[in-house]
């Protein structure tokens, strides 16, 4: 069977880590950020509906979207913000679904990498399995603010707007306990390879 297998996990769980050692083993990768990424770079699919919604104020002379005048529209506007995520989740979904129609999976499986896969139920229709990297609470603030030089306020913000770990541990069918060293990241990620490849065999 094809077997896609969401990858997902709060703020510094690991998650960048874990599907680079995937990846490593020749599995295909998608990064759904960096799909919805691409819907509002230059010529981005997106572009058409934001600008019939929030006009030409939000676009460059050159018709680049202007990122920063967007976020503002929306950062403190709870219902502007709904309406961004309405027009871009489908968008994200459809073209998440066209990669994965576009990838050969070698191995038999594929990971799409989705860190809002807890907050959005309708992105798990996109895999089979959900893979949870989950971390205690401290020691992913360490690891966050080791990487980025954030504060503990912005940190703890930004967790606050994120899935519970709970949630997350409620949606999973795999859990991958990042508490150790990268070797043993590694290592964990090597035995689910094994583990998926016998899974999606048929
Ligand atoms: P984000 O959600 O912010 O994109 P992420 O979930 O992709 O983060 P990573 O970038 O993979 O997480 O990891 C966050 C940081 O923690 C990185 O600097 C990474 O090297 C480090 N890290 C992850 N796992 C471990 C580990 N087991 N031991 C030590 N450092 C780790």
């Amino acid at each position: 069977m094809t077997l896609w297998v969401g990858l997902t996990g709060g703020i510094g769980s690991g998650k960048s880590t874990v599907a680079a050692r995937f990846a490593s083993h020749g599995v295909p990768v998608l990064d759904a950020d960096a799909i919805a990424h691409n819907l509002t770079a230059a010529n981005g699919a997106a572009l058409p509906a934001i600008r019939a919604h929030w006009g030409d104020a939000v676009f460059a002379a050159t018709g680049q979207l202007n990122r920063a005048a967007l976020r503002q529209r929306v950062f403190a506007d709870a219902t502007q913000k709904q309406q961004l995520e309405s027009l871009l989740h489908p968008l994200i979904f459809d073209a998440i679904q066209a990669a994965q129609q576009h990838t050969a999976l070698p191995h038999g499986y594929g990971v799409v990498e989705i860190p809002l896969l807890t907050e959005i139920p309708r992105f798990r229709q996109l895999v089979q399995r959900i893979l949870v990297l989950d971390v205690a609470e401290p020691l992913q603030i360490e690891r966050v603010k080791q990487r980025s030089q954030l504060s503990d306020a912005a940190v703890a913000t930004i967790m606050a707007q994120q899935a519970s770990r709970q949630q997350r541990l409620a949606i999973a069918d795999d859990v991958l306990t990042n508490h150790g060293d990268l070797s043993a990241l590694h290592t964990a990620v090597d035995q689910l390879h094994q583990y998926y490849t016998a899974l999606s065999q048929p």
